[in-house]
């Protein structure tokens, strides 16, 4: 009996020991988790986490139909493992056109994951124990973790909204870095900048200029970029997508990241890449043998395929790199009117597929706490979904802690959606609106 309970004593003081290991201190909190929850629970029209509820294109799912029945079986075994050769192949050929640089799709294009993977990789093999990494506020939010996760320190630098001229309605544009504030946060302990253009969540386009700053920033201070590019193909208003690895001095400290996800209409094939300099993609490769070590074949022979069709009509008005902006503008145009009509006022994005909106009246509905811990935008967006059934993202979890609290008036609405969808948001808008 003695020996027994000794033996017990002993199993109960090695359970007592945390079980997780620390890295994953602070990081166990994620928006997506709670929310897409309460959009599945509550929601009649949901317009929260980022994913077109339209079809795919028809040329991508009859590329995978064929790869699924085609004579090649092999394409259900194991590929290459950084990347089935032909879609690192056409991804190659495709940014030789957009850098205007030689690349060689073994060394300088990789395959993962989706994005969600090639930025887990990239901050995996660049950022060591107290290295920091800037970000620009407001920020896609796994950003922050994966930083604190490969031990680093996040800095943040805010765009500050500038209030638009003429009582128009706030562009995107309008939202901007303070040249010395950026500057001021670099210093030699600052390893990498993460730039997210076009940004989700307020859409904006980097301009030249702007970009143009931080890379002078990056070359000055020997700085990494990690360029989170998801949103590459969904700029509007004739407006252009500028990428940082083509800027001077910027290729050999810059990794850019894309996703077939955003770029194809199919988030859930989940196949991303990353694009930059052997010297920086030899270590993300490290990383990437010892996390997934292989992605799915079938969906890189299919995204493979789609990109092969889209650089034979690159620039032509059948390409679905010009076709989908083109219907999405028209989306976004009319969830601003929408909007704008019952008072919720839009910030018009330059670029991808989300808008964030002004909530400040509507207040009077969802009354505020005072002391609670959690911002007023979130309880907002709850009160939301449960009361209106309209599903959205609040603003404030783009925000690190620390200014959460600074911008609690704002939500973000996903506009990749069928008319019908959106003439639905549109109903509970006015209906809302009418019983105020
Ligand atoms: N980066 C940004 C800015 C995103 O918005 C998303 C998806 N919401 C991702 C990366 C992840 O992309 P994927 O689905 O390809 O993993």
């Amino acid at each position: 009996l003695k020996a027994s309970n000794s033996l017990s004593h002993s199993l109960q003081a090695k359970m007592s020991r945390p079980v997780q290991a620390r890295r994953l201190e602070g990081i166990d909190k994620n928006i997506w988790v709670d929310f897409v929850k309460l959009a599945a629970t509550y929601s009649k029209v949901n317009l929260g986490q980022g994913f077109p509820d339209f079809p795919a294109p028809d040329f991508l799912t009859e590329a995978l139909t064929r790869a699924l029945s085609g004579g090649n079986h092999m394409l259900h075994q194991y590929t290459r493992a950084f990347g089935h050769p032909p879609l690192v192949e056409v991804l190659a050929q495709f940014f030789e056109k957009l850098l205007g640089r030689d690349l060689d799709p073994m060394t300088n294009v990789m395959v993962t994951v989706g994005a969600y993977h090639a930025l887990f990789c990239c901050f995996q093999a660049l950022v060591d124990e107290g290295d920091e990494v800037i970000i620009i506020e407001p920020f896609f939010d796994c950003y922050e973790s994966m930083v604190k996760m490969a031990g680093g320190t996040p800095v943040f630098v805010p765009l500050r909204p500038n209030s638009p001229k003429d009582g128009k309605l706030m562009s995107s544009a309008d939202w901007q870095m303070d040249p010395a504030e950026v500057a001021s946060k670099f210093s030699e302990r600052t390893k990498a900048i993460v730039l997210n253009s076009p940004n989700n969540p307020l859409g904006k386009v980097f301009s030249r200029g702007e970009l143009g700053l931080i890379a002078e920033l990056c070359v000055k201070h020997d700085v990494l970029c990690i360029s989170d590019e998801v949103y590459e193909w969904l700029v509007y208003d004739g407006k252009q997508h500028i990428r940082i690895a083509s800027l001077q001095g910027m290729w050999d400290r810059t990794v850019t990241i894309g996703s077939a996800g955003k770029t194809f209409s199919v988030t859930g094939w989940k196949v991303g890449w990353v694009v930059g300099p052997n010297r920086l993609i030899q270590h993300i490769r490290t990383v990437h043998q010892n996390s997934v070590y292989h992605c799915a074949t079938i969906a890189q022979e299919a995204v493979a395929q789609g990109f092969q069709r889209e650089l034979m009509l690159y620039g032509k008005p059948e390409s679905y790199f010009v076709q989908l902006p083109k219907e999405l503008q028209q989306k976004r145009d009319w969830l601003v009117q929408s909007l704008d009509d019952v008072g919720m006022k839009p910030i018009i994005p330059e670029g991808t597929y989300f808008l964030v909106a002004d909530i400040s009246q509507f207040k009077s509905d969802v009354p505020d706490v005072p002391n609670s811990d959690e911002p007023y935008d979130y309880r907002f967006t709850k009160w939301m979904v449960k009361n209106k059934g309209l599903a959205a993202i609040p603003l404030s979890a783009f925000y690190s802690e620390a200014h959460k609290n600074n911008y609690t008036n704002f939500i973000r609405f996903c506009f990749a959606k069928e008319d019908a969808t959106l003439k639905a948001a549109n109903d509970i808008l006015q209906k809302w609106k009418q019983e105020k």
